[in-house]
């Protein structure tokens, strides 16, 4: 599938289909198995250049259209939904509002993370508030010499390994949410133990908490209270590169129950001749196909300066619904096998699970989208 690839996206699809096979690949079941984040795959990402594809050669980055980065998620995704994950929490979100709003200190840790020599983490969710973000309620109030942090967050992507955290909180001076650098070794930074997972678990996820942890000025990012702001500057690519996700773990289980079906005989023929097998798997081809092009086509939008939050929308959206429908149909092909846990499909089952909350769920996807249409 070329979808019109220039030269330089389709050489950045294969650099990384390359890497995921040879490397991801034999790896990707004990990543799983494991629990624990995959450093020496991430720090190889790093050199591949994946951490700054969306940030200008000024900035240390090598300033990469958002199709091209898709592609390449696409890809990691489909060797390891875990290794994807952390991933692009390093390429975005961890290091995103440090580009966009931190000072020359801070820029240097955004420029470390870019190589992948120090990891980042963003803290938005709260055990009170998940898909309510704006309700959070961690504060950071003004001092003399700066801000006194304190919250509870949860659910904080690569925290167990992290080194700085980019975190929201309210403030006693302004309306809405600020947005904060803090470094992991800040004391009163506590780290909790990594929350056991279904999916994704080689991207490890933990609470942190903030117990008054004493932030210079410059450690806050761009205005007070205009954090809201800057996350919608984002959230069209977030969502975007989430439903690149879906589409590589939706890739792999497509391509794995198809080859299993040319092999697996009964009845005296491969199974994939008969034709609810048959069927069953051109189902998952269209949703599939739609599913990449429709991402691709929201990425290419992003390119030429159209940046549309219902295209996101609808991506994101169809291609997680798409990849837990394509998950299932593929454990079906294999039946007992896509139960065993010595098979990956069982893997791509679990793991395609994060796409539908990552992101935004299902339904205040749909709530949202329903704005956008007047309703
Ligand atoms: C693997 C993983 C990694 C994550 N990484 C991070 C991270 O790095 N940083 C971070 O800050 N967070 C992270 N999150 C948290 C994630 O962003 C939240 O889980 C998500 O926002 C949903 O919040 P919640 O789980 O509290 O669900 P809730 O908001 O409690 O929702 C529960 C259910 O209610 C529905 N619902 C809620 N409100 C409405 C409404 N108004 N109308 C209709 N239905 C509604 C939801 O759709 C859902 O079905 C991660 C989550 C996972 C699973």
């Amino acid at each position: 599938m070329n979808c019109n690839l220039t030269e330089i996206q389709q050489a950045t699809r294969d650099t990384f289909a390359e890497f995921v096979q040879k490397r991801v690949m034999p790896q990707a079941a004990s990543i799983d198995e494991r629990a624990e984040f995959p450093m020496e795959l991430f720090r190889e990402v790093g050199t591949l250049g994946f951490f700054g594809m969306r940030y200008p050669e000024t900035a240390g980055g090598t300033n990469m259209d958002i199709v091209s980065y898709c592609l390449a998620v696409m890809e990691l995704a489909k060797g390891s939904l875990s290794l994807a994950a952390a991933c692009t929490m390093q390429s975005l979100m961890a290091t995103y509002f440090l580009y966009r709003l931190g000072g020359e200190e801070i820029k240097g840790h955004f420029r470390a993370a870019l190589k992948g020599d120090e990891i980042g983490g963003i803290c938005m969710t709260e055990p009170n508030a998940g898909s309510d973000l704006l309700n959070l309620q961690s504060k950071a109030l003004v001092s003399d010499d700066g801000f006194v942090l304190n919250g509870q967050k949860t659910w904080v992507t690569s925290a167990p390994v992290a080194d700085f955290f980019t975190v929201l909180a309210k403030t006693d001076k302004a309306e809405g949410i600020s947005i904060f650098f803090v470094p992991a070794r800040l004391e009163g930074v506590k780290i909790g133990k990594s929350i056991e997972k279904l999916g994704v678990r080689g991207s490890p996820t933990s609470e942190v908490s903030f117990d008054n942890v004493k932030l210079p000025k410059n450690y806050l990012l761009g205005n007070l209270g205009d954090g809201s702001k800057y996350l919608r500057e984002v959230l069209a690519e977030i969502r975007i590169m989430t439903a690149a996700l879906a589409v590589g773990v939706a890739a792999a289980a497509f391509e794995y129950a198809l080859q299993y079906s040319k092999e697996r005989e009964q009845f005296g023929r491969p199974i994939g001749q008969f034709q609810a097998v048959s069927m069953n798997l051109a189902e998952m081809a269209v949703q599939l196909e739609t599913a990449r092009h429709y991402t691709l086509y929201a990425a290419s939008l992003s390119d030429a300066g159209h940046t549309q939050q219902k295209e996101a929308m609808i991506a994101k959206l169809y291609a997680s619904e798409c990849a837990n429908a394509i998950c299932d149909k593929a454990s079906r092909v294999l039946a007992s096998y896509g139960f065993a846990m010595d098979y990956p499909l069982q893997r791509y089952l679990r793991d395609a699970r994060f796409t539908l909350i990552g992101g935004g769920t299902s339904e205040i996807l749909k709530i949202n989208l329903g704005k956008e249409y007047g309703l």
